[in-house]
């Protein structure tokens, strides 16, 4: 070996032991998909090839919440299992139907086709497929029934098409069911709206001496005003303690 040789032999090993000694250090790989840059994607793909889609709708929320909460929401959740597992999180994807415009007059609201989220939804799974995921998340944040459905026709049909792939598409109420209600806008969902991004939030703009109703203000389920961070917290931490174990028992299955 020449000297120049010996040299490069020595710088390589150098930086075989920094990259060895950072994937140590920190062995959870993830990252947002529209940050990344392709070299960055490969690497976190080739380490954990999970693709986290969260899904949400522009919806009313009552007077308090943002008009985003829902995918605000799923974003908030797939990144927290990003950062538990591994994996790329996508942008949310704010298109949602059967939401409450049609349900009970409340605008502020865009309100899409059935055959629009399904069509849409093929369309990410199709192409997370195509760029080498070998497991895929979809957490919808707005769960209308007809919004689960639709996105439930897309899930099958992807998964009929790609057996190759693993795919977990539910509603982020599943993981919580029996111990957390299912709501809008009311409690649960204004307090992960005030764990994820609480500066959103403004409990005053709330009528006073009243509950909140359905009806009048658009909220199901129990006063908001009795949300919190701290429950934010708590839901997140049995959502994380159900889905986690689940995306990692996909992950054995689809990548050995
Ligand atoms: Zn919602």
């Amino acid at each position: 070996m020449t000297q120049k040789n010996t040299d490069n032999h020595i710088q390589f090993l150098l930086h075989q032991k920094t990259i060895w000694k950072n994937n140590m250090l920190n062995p959870i790989q993830w990252g947002r998909y529209e940050n990344l840059r392709p070299a960055q994607i490969e690497a976190i793909r080739a380490r954990t090839p999970i693709a986290y889609l969260p899904w949400g709708a522009l919806e009313w929320h009552s007077y308090h919440a943002p008009i985003g909460l829902d995918g605000i929401k799923a974003n908030g959740l797939c990144e927290a299992l990003a950062k538990e597992i591994g994996g790329v999180v996508l942008p949310p994807v704010f298109v949602g139907t059967d939401t409450i415009k049609p349900y009970k007059g409340f605008h502020h609201t865009i309100e899409h086709r059935v055959e629009t989220v399904t069509q849409l939804c093929l369309e990410f799974l199709t192409q997370l497929a195509d760029e080498g995921f070998k497991v895929i998340v979809l957490v919808t944040g707005h769960y209308g029934g007809g919004q689960v459905t639709a996105i439930a026709d897309a899930a099958n049909k992807f998964a009929r098409e790609n057996p190759q792939i693993g795919l977990w598409a539910f509603p982020d109420s599943e993981p919580l069911e029996g111990f957390f209600p299912k709501n809008h806008a009311a409690r649960g969902e204004t307090s992960f709206q005030l764990l994820f991004k609480p500066e959103l939030v403004d409990l005053t703009l709330l009528p006073a001496e009243r509950e909140t109703t359905l009806d009048d203000d658009g909220v199901w389920g129990e006063d908001p005003r009795h949300a919190s961070a701290a429950e934010g917290e708590k839901m997140l931490k049995f959502f994380l303690e159900n889905a986690v174990p689940k995306i990692n028992k996909l992950l054995q299955e689809y990548t050995r």
